[in-house]
C-alpha cells in the first residue's frame, strides 16, 4: 500500500448533493467534474454523483468525457470547452452534448453530423460578461433562428458563466443575470423545451434568481461554501489527505533541515518525515509555513518540501513511525482546511484541490 492517500467521504458528498438538490428544486443539477473532479477522482465521483441523483455531468474537455463513457457513465455529459473540428466525430460517437459558441463551429458540426447521419446535441454558449468563450446574446438569437429546424443539430440548452458573485448584491453578477434572462425569456425559445443554465456554486448560494432550469455547482457539491447560509447548512468537505509517518530521528540544535537548510533547529528536537511532496501536488510554498496533525495535535512543517517528502518538527512529543498524519482534514478536534492551505499559498481552494495528481491513491469511504 502507498504510504499516503486521499480519502473521499462518499456519504458526505452525497449529502451535499441532496442538500443542493433540495435547495434548487425544481432546477436540475449538473455537476462539473473537470480536472479529475477537482482532484476528487473523475470516474468514482461521477458514479457517486449519479447515484446521489445528479442529472448532468460537465467536463472541460472531450478526453474527460470519453473517460466517463468508458467507465459506463450513461447520464448526459456536457463538454464545456471550445471544441475543435477533429473532435466532432468523437463528440457524436460518444453521445456527448457540447458547447457551440460560434456560427463557424455550428457549420462544422452540421457537416460532420450529416456525414455520420447523426443529430448533434448542443448548448449555445452566451457571453454575458466573462469574456472567455461564448457568443454575444444577439448572435445567439440569430444563430438559434438559423439552427432551429436543422435536422442534424438539436439546441438543447443555452448557457452562460458568471465572472463574479460571492454575495447577493454583486453588481457584475446581477448585470450578467439580467442579460442572460433577457435572452432566455425571448419568445423564440419558448416553443421548444430548452434548458437555460447559468449558476455556479456561488450563484447557487447567493443568487437564487440565477437557478433557472439547471445549476452547475461544483465547489459547493464538494463541500466548500464561501459563507454560511441556512439553506445549505450541513454541507461539508468530503476530501482528506492523509499519510503515515515514514521516519523518525532526533536533530540537534544548530543542524539544518532539508534542501538549502532553510530551517535550522533552535534546540534538540524530534523530526519525523512525511512521504508526500510537491510531486504529488502538495504545494512547495507550504515549506516552513504549513502544518500537519499527528495524534490530534498540530505540528509545523520545517525545511523545504521535497518532491516526495517533507519534515515535521514534533518537539518533545512521542510520535512513531506508522502514525497517521493528516495534511488536510480532521483529527481529534483539530482541522486543517483546504482554505487554510490556499491562504498560505496565496491562491484559492480550487487550485489546491486540482493539483493533487494520481500518484496518491484515492480511497472512497462510506459508499452506500
Ligand atoms: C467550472 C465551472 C463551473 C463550476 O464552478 P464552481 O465555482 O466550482 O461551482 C460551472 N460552470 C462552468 C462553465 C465552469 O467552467
Amino acid at each position: 500500500m502507498h504510504p499516503a492517500w486521499i480519502e473521499i467521504d462518499v456519504r458526505q458528498f452525497s449529502k451535499n448533493i441532496a442538500i443542493i438538490k433540495n435547495a434548487v428544486n425544481p432546477a436540475r443539477v449538473c455537476l462539473p467534474v473537470k480536472a479529475n473532479a477537482y482532484g476528487h477522482g473523475l470516474c468514482a465521483i461521477a458514479h457517486a454523483a449519479v447515484n446521489a441523483g445528479v442529472d448532468y455531468l460537465a467536463v472541460a474537455h472531450l478526453q474527460e468525457a470519453i473517460e466517463l463513457r468508458q467507465a459506463s457513465i450513461q447520464c448526459p455529459i456536457l463538454v464545456l470547452g471550445a471544441i475543435h473540428e477533429d473532435q466532432i466525430p468523437f463528440l457524436l460517437a460518444y453521445d456527448l452534448e457540447f458547447s457551440l459558441s460560434s456560427r463557424f463551429k455550428a457549420k462544422l458540426v452540421i457537416d460532420v453530423a450529416r456525414q455520420k447521419n447523426r443529430r448533434a446535441r448542443v448548448h449555445l454558449e452566451v457571453d454575458t460578461g466573462m469574456r472567455r468563450t461564448g457568443m454575444r446574446p444577439e448572435t445567439a438569437r440569430h444563430l438559434y433562428a438559423e439552427l432551429a429546424d436543422n435536422p442534424y443539430l438539436d439546441v438543447v440548452g443555452i448557457y452562460s458563466h458568471l465572472a463574479t458573485g460571492t454575495h447577493s448584491r454583486d453588481e457584475i453578477a446581477l448585470m450578467q443575470i439580467n442579460a442572460f434572462k433577457a435572452l432566455a425569456l425571448d419568445p423564440m425559445f419558448q416553443q421548444k423545451p430548452i434548458m437555460m443554465h447559468l449558476a455556479n456554486s456561488s450563484a447557487v448560494m447567493h443568487l437564487p434568481e440565477s437557478h433557472l432550469d439547471m445549476v452547475r455547482p461544483a465547489m459547493l457539491c464538494f463541500g466548500y461554501a464561501d459563507s454560511v447560509n441556512d439553506s445549505f447548512s450541513g454541507i461539508a468537505p468530503c476530501f482528506s489527505l492523509k499519510a503515515r509517518v515514514a521516519y523518525f530521528k532526533v536533530v540537534y540544535a544548530g543542524e539544518g533541515i532539508s534542501y538549502g537548510h532553510t530551517h535550522v533547529a533552535k534546540k534538540n528536537t524530534r523530526i519525523v518525515t512525511v512521504p508526500v511532496g510537491y510531486g504529488d501536488g502538495y504545494r512547495r510554498s507550504l515549506s516552513n509555513r504549513g502544518s500537519v496533525l499527528i495524534r490530534g495535535k498540530r505540528f509545523p512543517i520545517v525545511g523545504t518540501i521535497c518532491m516526495d517528502q517533507f519534515m515535521v518538527d514534533v518537539g518533545d512529543e512521542s510520535v512513531f513511525v506508522g502514525d497517521e498524519v493528516v495534511l488536510i482534514g480532521r483529527q481529534g478536534d483539530q482541522e486543517i482546511s483546504v482554505k487554510e492551505l490556499a491562504l498560505l499559498c496565496e491562491t484559492i481552494p480550487y487550485e489546491i484541490l486540482c493539483l493533487f495528481n494520481d500518484r496518491i491513491p484515492r480511497l472512497y469511504k462510506n459508499a452506500p
